[in-house]
């Protein structure tokens, strides 16, 4: 039985460092946007989802040098309209389906300057999306499309030679997800990363589902991911989309899974399989500020494995696998005054 290691089973070891500021480390990576290379000053999206991402947390992310990916959960206008104001700061991504209307959205979607398209699919591996890759990159041989989910090697070959540009890793390991518990499939999504990034492929590889911390995030990019997404971490700030409420004296924002009851009552009126959850998180501010701490955080571990920039920490990183005692050892752990 193969054998799936998790954020919370691993450390990175600490490594001789020269680095003397955190401010020598960079956390640029390159990414194709319409046949030119172009540049993330951070290497962070933000999750495709109803209470994630609309105009104003595009606008952030794009202005913090990470990027947006606008859900598609509303009308071809609306969601061309969010585009079209969001490209104005910078890069901006779109999310489509693969059955319906996606060859229009598609197509409005690049006429409002969309920067990249990001087929959004629970189950990527999937003869479904490899026809609507084939179709859109028909059409638009140039536009950057992610395409995903997926949790195998196999599946992040088959989606990069159907022309995906980057992939999406990472089955049932989403915050709000139930995905392993309605249907017994997934796999942890660092094993994905350490599994994908194995590919011959030069295909972006997208850590996406559980990622908690920023030293979640260096995890990730120390296995081989080029970038990673982000939903629970994004959510409940200034930006993404909803109200204040407030839940028990606490100020809170609406999250939820983009397959839970609620969401889907909300979008198409009616229910398929339920893979997600509802949940209220606690309201954190501006998500600049939350993108500020992540990008110390991220910047820290690289100069604790003593890298200057994500390649070369890519190959220096070492993980060791650590005990459910070490577990312990790893968070906070002072007993309280009583
Ligand atoms: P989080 O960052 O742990 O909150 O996970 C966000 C990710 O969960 C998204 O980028 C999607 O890949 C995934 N996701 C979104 N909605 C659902 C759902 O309803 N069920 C399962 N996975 C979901």
């Amino acid at each position: 039985m193969k054998e799936g290691i998790c954020f919370d089973d691993v450390l990175l070891e600490p490594l001789y460092s020269d680095i003397r500021s955190r401010s020598e480390v960079s956390l640029e990576s390159t990414f194709r946007i319409a046949g030119t290379k172009e540049k993330l000053s951070l290497p962070i999206f933000s999750a495709p989802m109803d209470k994630v991402t609309e105009a104003e947390m595009a606008s952030a992310l794009s202005k913090a040098g990470a990027m947006g990916i606008v859900h598609r959960y509303n009308s071809i206008e609306e969601q061309s309209k969010i585009v079209l104001d969001a490209s104005k700061d910078g890069f901006v991504g779109a999310a489509v389906g693969v059955t319906d209307d996606f060859m229009e959205r598609t197509h409005s979607l690049v006429e409002n300057g969309v920067s990249m398209i990001c087929l959004d699919v629970a189950h990527g591996h999937h003869v479904m999306v490899k026809e609507a890759l084939t179709k859109i990159k028909s059409s638009f041989s140039n536009l950057h499309v992610m395409a995903g989910n997926i949790a195998t090697l196999e599946a992040f070959n088959d989606l990069a030679d159907w022309g995906a540009d980057s992939i999406r890793c990472g089955i049932g390991g989403g915050s709000i997800c139930t995905t392993r518990i309605q249907t017994g499939h997934g796999k942890p999504t660092l094993q994905t990363v350490i599994d994908c990034s194995k590919s011959d492929r030069d295909a972006l590889l997208v850590a996406d589902g559980g990622i908690k911390t920023s030293g979640d995030i260096v995890k990730c990019l120390a296995a081989g991911a080029d970038m990673v997404m982000l939903g629970s971490m994004l959510a409940g700030t200034d930006e993404s989309p909803g109200e204040i409420i407030n839940e028990n004296g606490r100020k809170c924002k609406v999250y939820r899974g983009m397959a839970s009851k609620e969401a889907q009552f909300d979008w198409r009126g009616r229910t398929a399989s339920l893979e997600g959850v509802a949940s209220v998180i606690p309201y954190k501010g501006s998500v600049i500020d939350v993108v500020g701490d992540l990008e110390k955080g991220i910047r820290s571990g690289l100069s604790y494995s003593g890298c200057r920039n994500l390649s070369e920490f890519r190959n220096a990183s070492v993980m060791t696998k650590q005990t459910t005692a070490g577990q312990f050892e790893s968070s906070a752990h002072i007993g309280a005054v009583k």
